[in-house]
Order: structure tokens, then C-alpha cells, then sequence
């Protein structure tokens, strides 16, 4: 058994994890090689002459900065301080300029000479951070097209329609069907039908550009565009830029009667969310002016504005 002090203190400066120990008052009074090579490495307050720094402290000022993680790192050590919790950990993220990057922190009690002391580490989880990003993007991406599935859509049209409800700004959605597709695929096939989806897709993305806008794949066929904030005129310049956009493209759908090239048929609609109103009317509006498209011979473009109602 060993019982050497400098060895300890080898085993605690050759871990990974940053360690810093402080008293119940927030003072520190350990630090080990990782957490002074971090903070040299990322200016830290804490690692510059860190014997006089008080931990607590630092996360107040950060918290009093704004930074949510700041707060949250006061409670949970004050929380074990104060004896409400055996232990606490977060999850944070700490990004540099060029560089993404995730810790989780831990803080766990020990008493020493009658004396309470909490041990908070650090631990680098970036690589596992970056994974789950991955899965989620994943999970919201359509695998053809590369643009946002049905899933993603539901979720961000429900987030969008909530801000413009608390803003009192239009919402205006338009469902884009490809008129005739089943013609194409029959005439050219399925691979080519693909092809011709996912530049379509592209050149609806590009439209996109705003937080508040969304681009999505709404099934087969079929996309939709989320404009927050964005009146139906508005709105209708950008569609009308998207079908010139999707003219110019000049994919050929010999049997198709508008034009014997791709065209789309188009329901667009614009609605200040209130309580009175759900997100599924805005997508039924959307739908029912489509088939209003359709019904004119297709090539078309149907609106209506409900924020005027
Ligand atoms: P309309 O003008 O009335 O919209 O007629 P349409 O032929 O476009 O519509 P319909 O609903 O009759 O057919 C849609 C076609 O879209 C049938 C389906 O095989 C095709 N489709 C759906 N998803 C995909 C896909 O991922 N790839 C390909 N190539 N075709 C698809
Ligand atoms: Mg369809
Ligand atoms: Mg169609």
C-alpha cells in the first residue's frame, strides 16, 4: 500500500479531468495540473493566482454576465454546501473561437481534519456531445433531400407559431406539390424522379435563410415553407421568385399537360397565431388552397391571408 503524498498528488496531476477543490466559503484550495494547464491555455480567472480566487464568486460574476450555466453552477455547489445534495452535476457547454466544445462538472463533499471540502471536476465530453448532435441532426434530416423531415417540420412550425403568437407577427406557410410526379417516374423512372426531387429540394432551401424559416419534405412529393414573421405580400414575392427559380430549372415531364416540363401547383397561406386559431387550420388552409390549385388546371398558385380577417 502506498502512502506517499507526492505520489497522490502524481496520480491527481496525470488525470485528464480538471480538479479544483474548495472550502464551504467557495475559497479554493486545491488545483490540479489540468485545470491550471485549462486556464492558462483558456484565460481563466480562477487558474491566476487561484489561491486567493473564490469559485463561488467567479459563477456569480459569470451568472450576473448572463451565463445561464454560471447560475446553474452557483446553485448546484451552493446545494451541496448547504447540505440539500449529496452531489450535483451539469452539463455545460464552453466553445472557444474555433472550437466546439462540452464539459460536465461534478461536485462531490469530503471532510478532512474535521474540515468540509468539495472536490469539483471537470470532464472533457466533447466527442460524446458531437454523437448525440449527429443522431439528433439525423433524426431531423429527410435522407433524399438533405432537407428537414415531417417530424422536424411539426416541431418548428409549433415553435414558430408560439413566437409569433407572443410577437403578434404573421406566420405564412405554403405547401408546394409537384403536379403530374407519377408521370415522371413512369415516363423516366424512380432514379430520375430522386434526381428531380432533390433539386427541387435545393433550390427551396435556398429560400430559406432566416431563423424563422423553415424548408421541409412534408412527404413524397410534397414540401412546405415556414416564413415567421413574413406578411403574405412578403410572402408571395419569395414564391414567386421560387417558381421562376424552379421554371429556370427546365426538367422535362413530356406527358405532363401545363407545360411538358415540371411544374408545381402551390396553396399558400399567412395567419396571426392566436388562441383562437391551431397550427393544424394553418396546414388545412395551406392543403385546401392546394387542391384549389390543382383544380384550376395545376401550374398554379392559390393565397389567402387570414391576418387580414
Ligand atoms: P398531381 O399533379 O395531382 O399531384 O399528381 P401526381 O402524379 O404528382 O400525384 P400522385 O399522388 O398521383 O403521385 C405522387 C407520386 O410521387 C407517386 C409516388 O410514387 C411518387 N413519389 C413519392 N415519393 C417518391 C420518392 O421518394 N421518389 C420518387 N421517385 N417518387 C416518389
Ligand atoms: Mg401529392
Ligand atoms: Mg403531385
Amino acid at each position: 500500500m502506498i502512502d506517499d503524498k507526492a505520489f497522490f498528488k502524481l496520480v491527481l496531476d496525470t488525470t485528464p479531468d480538471q480538479v479544483v477543490v474548495i472550502n464551504s466559503n467557495g475559497d479554493i484550495v486545491y488545483i490540479n495540473r489540468s485545470w491550471q494547464n485549462f486556464g492558462e491555455q483558456n484565460d481563466c480567472a480562477c487558474c491566476d493566482m487561484w489561491e486567493q480566487q473564490n469559485y463561488l464568486a467567479e459563477c456569480e460574476k459569470a451568472a450576473k454576465k448572463g451565463d445561464s450555466f454560471g447560475l446553474k453552477a452557483f446553485n448546484g455547489i451552493k446545494s451541496v454546501i448547504l447540505g440539500a445534495n449529496d452531489d450535483f452535476y451539469l452539463e455545460y457547454p464552453c466553445h472557444s473561437e474555433d472550437e466546439k466544445r462540452w464539459f460536465m462538472m461534478r461536485v462531490v463533499s469530503f471532510s478532512h481534519t474535521d474540515k468540509a471540502y468539495y472536490a469539483i471536476s471537470h470532464q472533457n465530453i466533447t466527442e460524446r456531445k458531437l454523437a448525440e448532435e449527429q443522431v439528433q441532426k439525423l433524426a431531423a434530416i429527410d435522407g433524399l433531400t438533405d432537407i428537414a423531415n415531417r417530424g422536424f417540420f411539426d416541431t418548428f412550425l409549433e415553435q414558430e407559431w408560439n413566437r409569433c403568437q407572443r410577437l403578434g407577427m404573421p406566420l405564412s406557410l405554403a405547401i408546394i406539390d409537384i403536379d403530374d410526379f407519377k408521370l415522371l417516374n413512369d415516363t423516366y423512372g424512380h432514379q430520375q424522379g430522386d434526381t428531380c426531387l432533390k433539386r427541387l429540394a435545393k433550390v427551396l432551401n435556398e429560400f430559406t435563410k432566416r431563423p424563422g424559416d423553415l424548408c421541409a419534405r412534408f412527404g413524397g412529393e410534397e414540401f412546405v415553407l415556414v416564413y415567421g414573421n413574413t406578411n403574405s405580400d412578403q410572402a408571395l414575392l419569395v414564391l414567386n421568385d421560387i417558381l421562376e427559380k424552379l421554371k429556370q430549372l427546365n426538367i422535362e415531364n413530356k406527358h405532363s399537360l401545363p407545360s411538358r416540363t415540371l411544374t408545381v401547383s402551390v396553396g399558400l397561406t399567412t395567419i396571426t397565431p392566436s388562441s383562437d386559431f391551431t397550427c393544424a387550420y394553418l396546414i388545412k388552409e395551406a392543403d385546401d388552397l392546394l387542391y384549389k390549385a390543382k383544380d384550376k388546371g395545376k401550374d398554379a398558385l392559390c393565397v389567402s391571408d387570414l391576418a387580414l380577417i
